[in-house]
């Protein structure tokens, strides 16, 4: 791995313009570039519109390096896909594709590891190793579809990892990927989910973008949110209703918020009575879906009766919510699962042998 080499996939076409000023060369080479960069070049010589001079003359500058497919599972039940990629240094991250009616759904991952803990979440367990780069995000959206071969029209940014812990390169990312002359996946397609930083969701109101904002609620009350989400120690619950409301007002979109329900933890009559109070009349819109069991943690999916007499509560309370089916069961699809079993199983390959 030179270190010395430029990530030249996470730069934007106005850079790559400069860049070849900079090479001494034309101009318009830059929009070739990115456009066998989205196409996924896997290296400098198949990019064959170029005089092989300015290849080769790429290669002392920059690196390309495509994540290598480490594991691959597709769901009988469904045809959801998950992926295990390795990545350069070793690391490992896992993407998802969902087919839908409206078109292909891709969850990408915006971390290796996550430091906020959530005590439902498989990802927290070994801590943040490191941020993704904003190329290595794209190539999880570029090679999941040149692995599976459908197009891909909508991003959720609900894999390993806080976005937001990652600002910088996850706003880059999502320049690059909407870029009209590369994947052209506009912002009313990208979904990104917070466990509520409410520092940066003001920051990211500031920009005004038109994406979705996802906040992983999951409790309605300090009490249970904080044993659940460390996070919440910061504000809880009501500083980040604030910042939500701040959010909807600076950008016009309405927020969605997720809710896991655990059984006995968070979805007892009391919660949903409060998640009412919480929610009601606001522009909001709430995804309850069941937990995902995680091999490490105690805690369990909801009961069908206790599902039965939260969502009624909700219902009489006139709340916006919908019940989503879980995609991918049968094959390790909750956030963080895959990667788990594979650094649990080969702990040596850790990071560092790319
Ligand atoms: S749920 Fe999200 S924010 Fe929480 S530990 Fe898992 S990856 Fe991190």
């Amino acid at each position: 791995m030179n270190e010395m080499l430029a990530d030249i996939k996470s730069m934007t076409p106005t850079e790559l313009r400069a860049e070849m000023l900079l090479l001494g060369e034309r101009e318009f080479h830059a929009g070739q570039i990115f456009a066998w960069l989205t196409r996924g070049a896997r290296d400098f010589d198949e990019m064959t519109d170029l005089s092989r001079a300015l290849r080769e003359k790429l290669k002392t500058r920059y690196y390309l390096a495509p994540p290598e497919p480490e594991r691959r599972r597709e769901s009988r039940l469904d045809g959801t896909i998950k992926y295990l990629w390795r990545l350069r240094d070793g690391e490992r991250v896992e993407s998802v594709v969902m087919s839908y009616r409206h078109g292909n759904t891709i969850c990408v991952s915006s971390q290796a590891g996550c430091r906020m803990g959530c005590a439902f979440c498989a990802s927290a367990l070994g801590g943040l190793s490191r941020n993704l780069t904003p190329s290595e995000l794209l190539d999880q959206v570029i090679f999941s579809e040149k692995d599976c071969g459908k197009k891909i029209s909508n991003i959720v940014l609900m894999g390993i990892g806080e976005p937001l812990d990652n600002y910088d390169n996850v706003l880059r990312f999502l320049e690059l990927a909407s870029h009209a002359d590369g994947m052209n996946i506009g912002m009313r397609h990208i979904s990104l989910s917070t466990c509520g930083l409410t520092e940066k969701v003001d920051k990211l109101g500031d920009l005004g973008l038109q994406l979705t904002l996802s906040v992983s609620l999951h409790a309605p009350d300090d009490l249970t949110r904080t044993r659940l989400m460390p996070v919440n120690k910061t504000g809880g619950v009501a500083a980040l209703m604030a910042s939500c409301r701040r959010y909807f007002e600076k950008t016009g979109r309405r927020i969605s918020f997720e809710y896991a329900l655990i059984d006995g933890v968070n979805d007892t009559i009391r919660h949903a009575r409060e998640l009412c109070r919480l929610l009601r009349g606001a522009p909001w819109h709430l995804n309850l879906i069941l937990l995902n069991n995680v091999a490490e943690r105690e805690l369990r999916p909801s009961s069908k009766e206790s599902v039965a007499a939260f969502t009624k509560i909700l219902t009489d309370g006139h709340v916006n919510f919908t019940f989503r089916r879980r995609l991918g069961a049968d094959i390790d699809a909750a956030c963080g699962q895959l990667r788990r079993s594979r650094i649990l199983s080969a702990p040596s390959e850790r990071s560092g042998q790319g």
